[in-house]
């Protein structure tokens, strides 16, 4: 099954020359672990953010899971951004809560019961190696850690897909290496995995589909490629 596709894209901001991304067509498959590469402005943020419905294309079909994003209607996008977790350099988690209250307020806004939450909270939290921190603000994690958090978070929903847009940015190699350990072990268990991304040490360790974008066109799309 086809779980992203984007059929003709382009993406012109308001008063922009040239667009973020240029008649861009891209399928992406179940299960499948794609890396989005390119250097700083060629459009990878503008691809995640399409997708999450967080911006519209200028022309072209946007279709997550079989439904174009465009028709949506805005009581339903919540629905879609459950089935796209995302996770983000910055990390994005909640200050004044704890690692465990983080990944509960994912499951309160869409109206799981307290039971529900006390079970799949620390099982979630214990997946991504976080068993014993479960009350840890994150000021008190390091910043692997703080993204394992958001990982959990992100995960929480069996999402059908993991958006993740440099997820490394912020860490330090090692860090970065058991963070895509974790995301692996995730498309392992059949969910689909994109990551946008300029780290190519990673690139080349993980030997994934690379598709290379250059000023909003797709240049590269090639199975176990490595970067640049
Ligand atoms: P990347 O994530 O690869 O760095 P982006 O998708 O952020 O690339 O940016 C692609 C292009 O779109 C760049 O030229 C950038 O300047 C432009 N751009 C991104 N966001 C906006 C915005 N909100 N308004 C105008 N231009 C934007
Ligand atoms: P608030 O102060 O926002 O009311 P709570 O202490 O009620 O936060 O916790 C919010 C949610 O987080 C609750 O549903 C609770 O089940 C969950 N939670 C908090 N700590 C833990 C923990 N250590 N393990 C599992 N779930 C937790």
């Amino acid at each position: 099954a086809t779980v992203i596709t984007l059929d003709r894209v382009t993406k012109t901001y308001p008063k922009s020359r040239r667009p973020a991304l240029d008649d861009v067509n891209v399928n992406v498959e179940k299960g499948e672990f794609v890396f989005f590469i390119g250097p700083s402005g060629s459009g990878k943020s503008t691809f995640i953010r399409l997708l999450l419905k967080e911006d519209t294309a200028t022309s072209g079909q946007v279709l997550v899971a079989g439904k174009d994003v465009a028709t949506i209607r805005p009581w339903k996008v919540p629905q879609l951004r459950r089935s796209v977790g995302c996770v983000f350099q910055d990390f994005r988690l909640l200050p004044n809560k704890t690692a465990a209250e983080n990944v509960a307020f994912a499951l309160e806004v869409i109206g799981k019961t307290r039971s529900v939450i006390r079970r799949v909270v620390p099982e979630v939290l214990s997946l991504v190696g976080l068993e014993g921190k479960e009350n840890r603000y994150p000021h008190e994690l390091s910043g692997g850690e703080q993204q394992r958090v958001a990982v959990a978070r992100a995960f929480v929903n069996r999402p059908l897909v993991l958006l993740a847009d440099e997820p490394t940015g912020n860490l330090d190699p090692d860090t970065s290496i058991e963070i895509m350990r974790l995301l692996d072990r995730i498309n392992r268990t059949g969910t689909t995995v994109v990551m946008a991304t300029h780290d190519s040490n990673i690139v080349n360790q993980m030997r994934r589909r690379v598709v290379e974008l250059d000023r909003g066109r797709i240049i590269r799309d090639q199975a176990r490629g490595v970067y640049g």
